[in-house]
């Protein structure tokens, strides 16, 4: 993976100004991807001197709470006091991290269209970016926005710039991505950079440990039902699905960021080669998709259901009930299978 030199370069320009109004923007659902390099941008920028606001659409998820400035981002969906709309309105600089089109900010995206003024930078590894940005680092090779953003820092200050609280939130992005270093882009510069975050001395087992083992007894219990009870598999042992309804969800006393990961779970039966769950929204269904190998779950989700992400881990939204939903899902695999996808 090569930055674009002329690219970087713009950046600099861009950051030499001096007590620029910056703000940092995440996706909807933001994960520790988005949070950690949320945060780790932001001190980069703080210590150049410009006033920063991070901001995410909703509330990240509860094992995340032990992050270093997590509670200074603005979440705007309880921003009563405005001070989203205030700082997108003032800012010099926008910079969207870890998602590719506006679309993922639900109702932040129309606080974002409305300053015409700010230039937008993108930095990210899903595919296709959307929109257009006065500057894209857009890289889906990339495991994660965590090690994309190391990459940056590494060519405008070099790593030695990287301070221990830096390296423990990037190092949350690069191991949540990649599922703590088992998933696709593991390349040899990707180690590297991580044994560069270790030498700034952070603790890789509790990092691991905040983030993987600090769950609720709910969740553990909703997890053993839902692939006991709700998994389904089709083609032969190929495909899963499960689903869980917001009845569902009280029952085990769900929290925002409780069903992270069940998806994952139906790849570790062998031959199976694509995961889905549904999750059951106020006035929606979340779709999460997983795949192994060929499978490319991003045209999946973009072909039935409107969203997107990367070939091997994708999501999107149904408008429709639970039932028709996972009936739409059984024939789009059946299709998807005809076409000779899957
Ligand atoms: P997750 O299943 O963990 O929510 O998301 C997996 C991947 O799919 C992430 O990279 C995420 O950005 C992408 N993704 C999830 N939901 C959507 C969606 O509604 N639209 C698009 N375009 N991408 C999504
Ligand atoms: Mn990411």
């Amino acid at each position: 993976m090569e930055l674009s030199r002329p690219n970087i370069e713009t950046l600099r320009e861009m950051l030499a100004a001096p007590a620029r109004k910056i703000v940092t923007l995440s996706h909807t659902n933001p994960d520790g991807d988005a949070v950690g390099s949320s945060l780790a941008w932001a001190e980069a920028l703080r210590r150049m001197g410009h006033s920063v606001t991070c901001i995410v659409p909703n509330k990240y998820p509860y094992y995340l709470n032990w992050m270093a400035g997590i509670r200074d981002m603005v979440i705007f969906k309880h921003d009563d006091e405005g001070r989203a709309a205030r700082a997108v309105a003032e800012a010099d600089i926008i910079f969207c991290l870890d998602f590719h089109s506006l679309s993922r900010l639900d109702a932040l995206s129309d606080v974002i269209a409305a300053n015409t003024t700010a230039k937008r930078v993108l930095i990210d590894h899903h595919l296709n970016p959307a929109e257009p940005f006065d500057l894209m680092f857009s890289y889906p090779e990339s495991s994660s926005t965590c090690y994309l953003l190391y990459r940056i820092i590494e060519e405008l200050w070099g790593t030695a710039s990287i301070t221990p609280t830096q390296a423990e939130v990037l190092y949350v992005g690069m191991m949540t991505d990649t599922g703590n270093f088992s998933f696709s882009f593991l390349t040899p510069d990707l180690f590297r950079a991580v044994a560069a975050l270790v030498e700034t001395g952070i603790e890789v087992p509790r990092i691991y440990n905040n983030v993987y083992n600090s769950f609720t007894e709910g969740r553990a219990r909703l997890f053993g039902y839902v692939i006991n009870r709700k998994m389904r598999i089709l083609r032969r042992g190929t495909v899963a699905h499960m689903s869980l309804t917001e009845e569902e969800m009280r029952r085990f006393w769900f929290q925002q960021g409780d069903s992270e990961g069940f998806v994952n779970y139906p790849l570790t039966i062998k031959k199976m080669k694509m995961s889905a769950i549904f999750i059951e929204h106020h006035d929606f269904i979340r779709v999460s998709l997983r795949s192994r190998g060929d499978v490319d779950v991003n045209l999946f989700a973009g072909r039935y259901f409107n969203g997107g992400g990367h070939r091997n881990a994708a999501g999107g939204k149904s408008f429709d009930p639970m039932p028709e939903t996972i009936a739409r899902f059984e024939r789009a695999v059946d299709e998807f299978a005809a076409e000779g996808l899957l």
